[in-house]
């Protein structure tokens, strides 16, 4: 067993170019962004050109090839400044480019990933719908078969990037008895396809620089060569991007972490109270050690799951059963523990600003906002626990 953890010279500089641009181009329209509520158009092209929108996927099919490793490293450097810049990125590339990486045809992958890698097509994923969330399986938008087509009527809602997104995997029923085994399947639906419009777009706590937008599908024609993965075979899909997903969340919750740590710190060695600088007072200090326990903590948990997923490979044939197992068990601990933390570490450092960190306007207080959501999108914390609880039970503790 290899436990060294060294980056690559690539590595590096990947993440210096990535604190560089979240430094020099996206702190400064931060402000404006979330008050407005509105997609950063001109940090989205700029991360487009930088290569950000391709990371993890090989140059072969039109990305950077860095895998899981890079992603992750380009998410936590980001995580420490914002984190609707993740979610537009990790909707695309967790969620709406690995069914098409892992589960696509070639044609496909030439299709649909090399454009979406190269930044040239936004991507979402829509699983969730009125009446499913958590329970998956009990999505009810139907697919029926006609001709060299699936016709997709219903409605799926809390679609990130939904609005803005130019190609979308969406799930929906091909038998409606069969649930999560055989009776879902993954689609690959262009923007524009008639019969799939953009319904209303939710007014939400924090994440204001993304969209999370309702998708009406009437009779919507997808072609039959737009089946992702199999007939049948979308949960499979829909959870292996989700395990992508979720080491990916771990790994934006980290940079939240360092990001609500440093401006702690940066705050409390300058606030005078009683005399001395508050970063004196033992209360404040627990809060921080906590921080950076946490830091530590997820930085070798987020890079071994990532590093593993590397390792496994873009061909799921190929994948034994522990592996698989394994891979879901880590990013489930991972998803949940890091949203967690982040979520303490945003409340902690909102305590240490004091009143001003509850005033509008100041990083912390959208970091505050911000943060909440991890604990529930992407699978909520109760259905993390679920999974890791459900392999505790058949396998026990496994390496
Ligand atoms: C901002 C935002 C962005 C999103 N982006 C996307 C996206 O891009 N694509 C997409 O498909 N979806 C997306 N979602 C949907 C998100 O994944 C779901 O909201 C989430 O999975 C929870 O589903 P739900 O809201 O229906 O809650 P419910 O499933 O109704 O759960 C409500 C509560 O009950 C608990 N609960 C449910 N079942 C159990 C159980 N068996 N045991 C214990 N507790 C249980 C849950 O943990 C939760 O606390 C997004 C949501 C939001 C808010």
């Amino acid at each position: 067993m290899t436990i060294e953890m060294t980056f690559t010279e690539d590595q590096k500089a990947l993440r210096d170019t990535v604190a560089r641009f979240a430094k020099d181009e996206v702190t400064p329209v931060l402000d404006e962004m979330d008050e407005k509520e509105e997609f950063p158009q001109k940090t989205v092209a700029r991360m487009k050109e930088l290569g950000f929108f391709g990371v993890p996927i090989p140059e072969e099919y039109g990305g950077l090839g860095m895998g899981k490793v890079g992603y992750c490293i380009m998410l936590e450097e980001l995580g420490k400044v914002d984190a609707s810049h993740i979610a537009i990125l990790a909707a695309h590339t967790s969620l709406g480019t690995s069914p098409l990486l892992y589960y696509g045809t070639e044609e496909q992958k030439q299709k649909y990933l090399a454009p979406a890698a190269k930044g040239e097509r936004l991507m979402a994923f829509s699983l969730t719908e009125p009446g499913s969330g958590s329970d998956s399986g009990a999505l009810v938008t139907e697919a029926k078969e006609e001709g060299d087509y699936y016709i997709l009527n219903g409605s799926k809602i809390y679609v990130t990037n939904g609005k803005e997104a130019d190609q979308i995997i969406i799930m929906a029923s091909n038998d409606l008895s069969k649930g999560t085994h055989g009776g879902i399947t993954a689609f690959l639906v262009e923007k524009g396809t008639k019969g799939l419009r953009v319904g209303r777009c939710e007014k939400k706590m924090g994440l204001h620089g993304t969209s999370t937008a309702e998708l009406v599908l009437e009779n919507c024609a997808v072609p039959k060569a737009n089946v992702v993965g199999g007939v049948g075979k979308g949960f499979v899909v829909a959870m292996t991007a989700l395990d992508v997903g979720r080491v990916s969340l771990g790994a934006g919750s980290l940079g939240g972490i360092q990001g609500a740590m440093n401006q702690a710190l940066e705050y409390a060695k300058n606030r005078m109270q009683f005399d001395i600088p508050i970063v004196m007072h033992q209360a404040i200090q627990f809060k921080v050690a906590d921080m950076a326990m946490h830091v530590l903590a997820l930085e070798s948990m987020v890079y071994q799951a990532a590093a593993f997923q590397d390792k496994m490979g873009y061909d799921p044939s190929k994948w034994s059963r522990s592996d698989r197992l394994k891979k879901s068990r880590d990013s489930a601990i991972i998803k949940c523990l890091a949203s967690e933390w982040a979520s303490k570490a945003v409340t902690d450092s909102l305590q240490i600003h004091g009143g001003i960190g509850y005033i509008r306007g100041t990083p912390i207080e959208r970091a505050y906002r911000d943060a909440r959501i991890s604990e529930i999108f992407e699978g909520t914390n109760e259905i993390q626990r679920l999974i890791i609880a459900a392999d505790m039970i058949e396998r026990g503790w496994v390496q």
